[in-house]
Protein backbone atom coordinates (compact mmCIF):
# COMPACT_ATOMS: atom_id res chain seq x y z
CA UNK A 1 0.00 0.00 0.00
CA UNK A 2 1.42 3.21 -1.22
CA UNK A 3 1.54 6.21 1.86
CA UNK A 4 -0.92 7.96 0.97
CA UNK A 5 -3.10 5.11 0.89
CA UNK A 6 -2.65 3.56 3.90
CA UNK A 7 -2.60 7.00 5.30
CA UNK A 8 -6.32 7.72 3.57
CA UNK A 9 -6.91 4.01 4.30
CA UNK A 10 -5.94 4.96 8.63
CA UNK A 11 -8.15 7.76 8.36
CA UNK A 12 -11.20 6.60 6.96
CA UNK A 13 -11.08 3.38 9.61
CA UNK A 14 -10.47 5.81 12.60
CA UNK A 15 -13.51 7.94 11.47
CA UNK A 16 -15.27 4.58 11.62
CA UNK A 17 -14.03 3.97 14.52
CA UNK A 18 -15.53 7.07 16.20
CA UNK A 19 -18.68 7.07 14.02
CA UNK A 20 -19.52 3.12 15.80
CA UNK A 21 -18.19 4.37 19.35
CA UNK A 22 -20.04 7.77 19.31
CA UNK A 23 -23.45 6.63 17.42
CA UNK A 24 -24.57 8.61 14.57
CA UNK A 25 -24.94 12.33 15.54
CA UNK A 26 -22.24 13.07 17.98
CA UNK A 27 -19.72 11.15 15.15
CA UNK A 28 -20.38 13.33 12.57
CA UNK A 29 -19.60 16.33 15.32
CA UNK A 30 -16.42 14.28 16.41
CA UNK A 31 -12.91 15.46 15.59
CA UNK A 32 -10.82 12.84 13.65
CA UNK A 33 -8.07 11.38 16.39
CA UNK A 34 -5.25 10.67 13.81
CA UNK A 35 -2.50 13.06 14.33
CA UNK A 36 -0.33 14.67 11.25
CA UNK A 37 2.39 12.78 10.26
CA UNK A 38 5.98 14.07 11.32
CA UNK A 39 8.37 16.59 9.15
CA UNK A 40 10.07 13.58 7.08
CA UNK A 41 6.85 11.54 6.40
CA UNK A 42 4.78 14.79 5.40
CA UNK A 43 7.76 16.28 3.63
CA UNK A 44 8.13 11.91 1.92
CA UNK A 45 4.09 12.21 0.90
CA UNK A 46 4.38 15.90 -1.02
CA UNK A 47 7.53 14.38 -2.99
CA UNK A 48 5.99 11.31 -3.67
CA UNK A 49 2.97 12.99 -4.67
CA UNK A 50 4.88 15.56 -7.24
CA UNK A 51 7.22 12.71 -8.85
CA UNK A 52 3.95 10.87 -10.14
CA UNK A 53 2.43 14.32 -11.10
CA UNK A 54 5.79 14.85 -13.48
CA UNK A 55 5.18 11.58 -14.61
CA UNK A 56 1.86 12.31 -15.72
CA UNK A 57 1.15 9.63 -12.95
CA UNK A 58 -1.31 11.14 -10.73
CA UNK A 59 -4.22 9.49 -8.64
CA UNK A 60 -6.46 12.20 -8.04
CA UNK A 61 -6.50 10.86 -4.32
CA UNK A 62 -9.19 12.61 -1.78
CA UNK A 63 -11.55 13.46 -4.44
CA UNK A 64 -14.85 11.57 -3.58
CA UNK A 65 -17.92 11.62 -1.27
CA UNK A 66 -16.49 9.06 1.14
CA UNK A 67 -13.46 11.32 1.56
CA UNK A 68 -14.60 14.55 1.99
CA UNK A 69 -17.90 13.61 3.93
CA UNK A 70 -15.90 12.40 6.75
CA UNK A 71 -13.85 15.82 6.77
CA UNK A 72 -16.95 17.52 7.76
CA UNK A 73 -15.89 16.34 11.31
CA UNK A 74 -12.34 17.72 11.64
CA UNK A 75 -9.08 18.46 9.40
CA UNK A 76 -5.86 16.85 9.86
CA UNK A 77 -3.75 18.41 7.04
CA UNK A 78 -0.21 16.74 6.98
CA UNK A 79 1.70 20.00 5.93
CA UNK A 80 0.97 23.59 5.63
CA UNK A 81 1.94 25.40 2.12
CA UNK A 82 2.49 29.27 1.57
CA UNK A 83 2.67 29.15 -2.18
CA UNK A 84 2.12 32.02 -4.86
CA UNK A 85 -1.38 32.82 -5.51
CA UNK A 86 -0.13 32.31 -9.63
CA UNK A 87 -2.64 30.09 -11.38
CA UNK A 88 -0.47 27.66 -12.58
CA UNK A 89 0.93 26.81 -9.20
CA UNK A 90 -1.99 24.38 -7.36
CA UNK A 91 -0.69 22.72 -4.43
CA UNK A 92 -3.08 19.82 -4.10
CA UNK A 93 -2.57 19.14 -7.97
CA UNK A 94 1.07 19.86 -8.13
CA UNK A 95 1.36 17.25 -5.05
CA UNK A 96 -1.24 15.00 -6.26
CA UNK A 97 -3.02 15.10 -2.44
CA UNK A 98 -6.68 15.55 -1.68
CA UNK A 99 -9.30 18.09 -0.12
CA UNK A 100 -7.82 17.74 3.49
CA UNK A 101 -4.65 17.06 3.15
CA UNK A 102 -2.88 20.68 2.34
CA UNK A 103 -4.22 23.59 4.47
CA UNK A 104 -2.67 26.35 2.19
CA UNK A 105 -2.26 29.79 2.16
CA UNK A 106 -1.55 31.73 -1.46
CA UNK A 107 -0.71 35.39 -1.92
CA UNK A 108 1.26 36.90 -4.94
CA UNK A 109 4.97 36.13 -4.50
CA UNK A 110 4.29 33.97 -1.29
CA UNK A 111 6.08 36.85 1.52
CA UNK A 112 5.44 36.95 4.96
CA UNK A 113 6.75 39.95 5.74
CA UNK A 114 4.48 43.13 5.38
CA UNK A 115 1.67 40.36 4.90
CA UNK A 116 0.35 40.65 8.19
CA UNK A 117 -1.93 39.06 10.73
CA UNK A 118 -3.68 36.77 7.38
CA UNK A 119 -0.24 35.10 6.49
CA UNK A 120 1.33 34.73 9.57
CA UNK A 121 -1.84 34.08 11.75
CA UNK A 122 -2.50 31.13 9.08
CA UNK A 123 0.30 29.79 9.64
CA UNK A 124 0.31 29.83 12.94
CA UNK A 125 -2.81 28.39 13.19
CA UNK A 126 -1.92 25.31 11.12
CA UNK A 127 0.66 24.69 13.95
CA UNK A 128 -0.68 25.73 16.99
CA UNK A 129 -4.37 24.14 16.30
CA UNK A 130 -3.89 21.72 13.79
CA UNK A 131 -0.72 20.18 15.12
CA UNK A 132 1.05 20.37 11.42
CA UNK A 133 4.75 19.72 11.55
CA UNK A 134 5.95 20.69 7.89
CA UNK A 135 5.63 24.39 6.83
CA UNK A 136 7.06 24.68 2.98
CA UNK A 137 7.63 28.09 1.09
CA UNK A 138 6.81 27.14 -2.54
CA UNK A 139 8.03 29.64 -5.07
CA UNK A 140 7.82 29.08 -8.61
CA UNK A 141 9.96 29.32 -11.70
CA UNK A 142 8.33 32.89 -13.75
CA UNK A 143 6.65 34.80 -10.92
CA UNK A 144 5.06 37.61 -11.97
CA UNK A 145 5.78 39.36 -8.75
CA UNK A 146 9.40 38.66 -8.30
CA UNK A 147 9.53 39.56 -12.15
CA UNK A 148 7.66 42.83 -10.88
CA UNK A 149 10.48 43.42 -8.58
CA UNK A 150 13.39 43.60 -10.54
CA UNK A 151 11.56 45.43 -13.50
CA UNK A 152 10.46 47.97 -10.41
CA UNK A 153 13.69 48.14 -7.91
CA UNK A 154 14.48 51.41 -8.51
CA UNK A 155 10.99 53.13 -9.38
CA UNK A 156 9.85 54.74 -6.43
CA UNK A 157 5.82 54.40 -7.00
CA UNK A 158 5.33 53.20 -10.16
CA UNK A 159 2.50 50.55 -9.36
CA UNK A 160 -1.12 50.96 -8.78
CA UNK A 161 -2.49 50.41 -5.40
CA UNK A 162 -1.32 47.46 -2.86
CA UNK A 163 0.23 46.35 -6.02
CA UNK A 164 3.36 48.79 -5.40
CA UNK A 165 3.47 47.44 -1.80
CA UNK A 166 3.12 43.63 -2.54
CA UNK A 167 6.44 44.69 -5.18
CA UNK A 168 8.20 46.46 -2.77
CA UNK A 169 7.92 43.72 -0.46
CA UNK A 170 9.82 41.67 -2.43
CA UNK A 171 12.40 44.21 -3.60
CA UNK A 172 14.93 43.03 -0.68
CA UNK A 173 15.54 39.72 -1.60
CA UNK A 174 16.17 40.70 -5.56
CA UNK A 175 18.86 43.35 -4.01
CA UNK A 176 19.90 40.09 -2.16
CA UNK A 177 20.49 38.16 -4.97
CA UNK A 178 21.76 41.23 -7.24
CA UNK A 179 25.17 40.19 -7.56
CA UNK A 180 24.90 35.93 -7.94
CA UNK A 181 26.11 34.24 -10.91
CA UNK A 182 23.70 33.09 -12.96
CA UNK A 183 19.69 33.99 -14.14
CA UNK A 184 18.74 37.09 -12.15
CA UNK A 185 15.11 36.27 -11.92
CA UNK A 186 15.69 32.19 -11.01
CA UNK A 187 18.26 33.62 -8.34
CA UNK A 188 15.74 35.95 -7.04
CA UNK A 189 12.72 33.45 -7.20
CA UNK A 190 15.19 31.54 -4.81
CA UNK A 191 16.22 34.27 -2.15
CA UNK A 192 12.73 35.45 -1.85
CA UNK A 193 11.22 31.89 -0.98
CA UNK A 194 14.86 31.51 1.56
CA UNK A 195 13.67 35.13 2.75
CA UNK A 196 10.09 34.41 3.79
CA UNK A 197 11.35 30.66 5.28
CA UNK A 198 13.89 32.33 7.57
CA UNK A 199 11.46 34.79 8.96
CA UNK A 200 9.08 31.95 9.75
CA UNK A 201 11.87 30.37 11.47
CA UNK A 202 12.24 33.68 13.69
CA UNK A 203 8.66 34.09 14.16
CA UNK A 204 7.72 34.04 18.15
CA UNK A 205 6.00 32.94 19.54
CA UNK A 206 4.54 29.81 18.05
CA UNK A 207 6.55 28.35 15.31
CA UNK A 208 10.67 29.56 16.31
CA UNK A 209 9.83 27.40 19.53
CA UNK A 210 8.31 25.21 17.46
CA UNK A 211 11.54 24.51 15.29
CA UNK A 212 14.05 24.97 17.86
CA UNK A 213 12.23 22.08 19.83
CA UNK A 214 12.03 20.13 17.15
CA UNK A 215 8.33 20.08 16.53
CA UNK A 216 8.40 21.41 13.02
CA UNK A 217 10.17 22.01 10.04
CA UNK A 218 9.95 25.18 7.55
CA UNK A 219 11.52 24.18 4.17
CA UNK A 220 11.58 25.72 1.12
CA UNK A 221 10.65 24.75 -2.57
CA UNK A 222 10.37 25.92 -6.00
CA UNK A 223 7.92 25.06 -8.90
CA UNK A 224 9.26 24.74 -12.28
CA UNK A 225 6.33 25.86 -14.47
CA UNK A 226 7.35 23.82 -17.42
CA UNK A 227 8.53 20.40 -15.59
CA UNK A 228 6.02 20.36 -13.06
CA UNK A 229 9.04 19.27 -10.29
CA UNK A 230 9.36 21.08 -7.19
CA UNK A 231 13.16 21.48 -6.19
CA UNK A 232 13.68 21.56 -2.41
CA UNK A 233 16.10 24.81 -1.26
CA UNK A 234 18.61 23.79 1.44
ZN1 LIG B 1 4.22 33.89 -8.58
Amino acid sequence: MQDRSRRRFLLSAGAALTSASLGDTSAMAAPRATPAPGADKALHLLMEGNAHFVKGAITHPGRTPEDFGPLAAGQNPIAAILGCADSRVPPEILFDLGIGDLFIIRVAGNYVNGAGASVKGSIEYAVAELGVSLVMVLGHSQCGAVKAAIQHLHDKDALPGAINDLVNTIKPAVLDSEHMPGDPLENAIRTNVLHSVNRLHSLEPVLAPAVRSGKLNIVGGVYDLATGKVDLLT
